[in-house]
């Protein structure tokens, strides 16, 4: 049911690569769903009270209901600005009618045209500002007129009971506001998970799929006021890939980038579910071990350093052979994120230095290799 409302909601969406476009079509057919909900309200409680001038007044608007989903249909075959205006119109219409075919200004329906001055920015994009403009001055000016020139209703609804003319006052006011708590709430919701996922790609490396430098940077900072405060160990791992230009120079720019995608599923597969694990650069990535000592992080480096060596990157009938080194540390009470980034960074250098395919540690109180393949 959910799916069916959002894919309906959505309708003509996809024919835009233009998000604020995307966003303006699904706010017509938001307005498009709230128009019709309205109709039917109006007529039911029409109905109810059972006068005949606002039965035929139900019977209008209901045939008005169509227009409404032909709103939806016209987003559909990519005609959105047509179908903003006929929302727009549509609405306008209906309010008209009622009031000149019986209700007159009794129930104060005409304030409905202070909402339709306001909500047609949130149909148009903003290139389309004269249609606002349009819109805008039309239904201020309709509202001013029937502010100021009283419409007498009909005969029969003069005479209604006080108790239900009080209810029909009621069901305008609260139907304004919840149209437009409706209609801001959804498009607020809206724009918040576009947000989300914007924000969402901005911090996801297009490669591998894995967290970005900026992410890593916004976790790392988390993470280590969070082992302070905890007192817990928090151990950083820097990756390298070894002699990764020679796989370049030799393969091609394209096999270069499906080894990294390969290995970054190496590094993911080795460490365990929890640790976060980022490409921070070319092929350069890091992982992030909470509650973990200086040992056991080198001991994890070293498990993704084998894992490395033992896999094989196939292209074609060829095998590529890659290694990693890694420097290890862990930020403690003494050390600042930048110090320990760049004790990660040094011990990265050493294991370059000792001859790559093997894991440095920078404890303290000193730089040490610990593992790796004989050079
Ligand atoms: P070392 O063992 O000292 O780390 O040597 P290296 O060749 O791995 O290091 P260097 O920093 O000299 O070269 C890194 C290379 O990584 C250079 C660059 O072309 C390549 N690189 C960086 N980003 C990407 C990428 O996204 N895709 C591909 N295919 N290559 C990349
Ligand atoms: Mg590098
Ligand atoms: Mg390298």
């Amino acid at each position: 049911m959910l799916t069916v409302l959002t894919e309906f909601l959505h309708s003509g969406c996809d024919r835009n690569e233009n998000l604020a476009l995307k966003r303006k079509i699904l706010h017509t057919n938001i307005g498009a769903l709230i128009a019709v909900a309205t109709i039917l309200l109006y007529a039911t409680i029409y109905f109810v009270i059972g006068d005949p001038s606002l039965i035929r007044i139900a019977y209008f608007e209901l045939s008005l209901g169509p227009l409404a989903l032909l709103v939806v249909w016209l987003n559909r075959k990519g005609w959105c600005f047509v179908a903003s205006w006929m929302l727009q119109l549509t609405a306008l219409v209906a309010i008209v009618v009622s009031i000149h075919a019986g209700l007159g200004t009794l129930i104060n329906i005409h304030l409905y045209f202070v909402v339709f001055a306001i909500v047609p920015i949130m149909f148009f994009p903003r290139a389309r500002w004269g249609s606002v403009l349009i819109l805008f001055a039309a239904n201020v000016a309709i509202f001013a007129y029937y502010e100021t020139h009283s419409v007498t209703p009909v005969a029969s609804l003069q005479a209604l009971d006080p108790g239900w003319l009080q209810t029909l006052k009621t069901v305008v006011v609260a139907s304004i506001l919840s149209t437009m708590l409706l209609l801001f709430w959804l498009a607020d919701s809206v724009a918040e998970r576009s947000e989300e996922r914007i924000e969402q790609m901005a911090m996801t490396d297009i490669l591998t799929g894995l967290p970005n430098r900026r992410l890593f940077e916004l976790v790392f900072r988390q993470e280590t006021t969070k082992s302070l405060r905890n007192k817990e160990p928090l151990a950083l791992v820097m990756l390298d890939i070894d002699h990764f230009k020679k796989v370049n120079d030799t393969w091609g720019h394209g096999v270069g980038d499906e080894v990294l995608k390969h290995f970054a599923r190496v590094f993911g597969d080795v460490v365990r579910a929890g640790s976060f694990i980022a490409r921070i650069g070319g092929e350069e990535f890091v992982l992030l071990l909470s509650n973990t000592q200086l040992s056991d992080a080198a001991d994890v480096a070293e498990r993704v350093r084998q894992s490395v060596e033992q896999s094989e990157y196939r292209h074609k009938e060829h095998s590529l052979k890659i290694t990693v080194s890694a420097g290890v540390t862990t930020v403690d009470l003494a050390l600042s994120v930048d110090d320990a980034y760049r004790r990660a960074d040094a011990a990265l250098y050493a294991a370059k230095d000792g001859g790559r395919n093997r894991v440095a540690v920078y404890g303290r109180p000193s730089l040490e290799t610990v593992s790796g393949a004989v050079a």
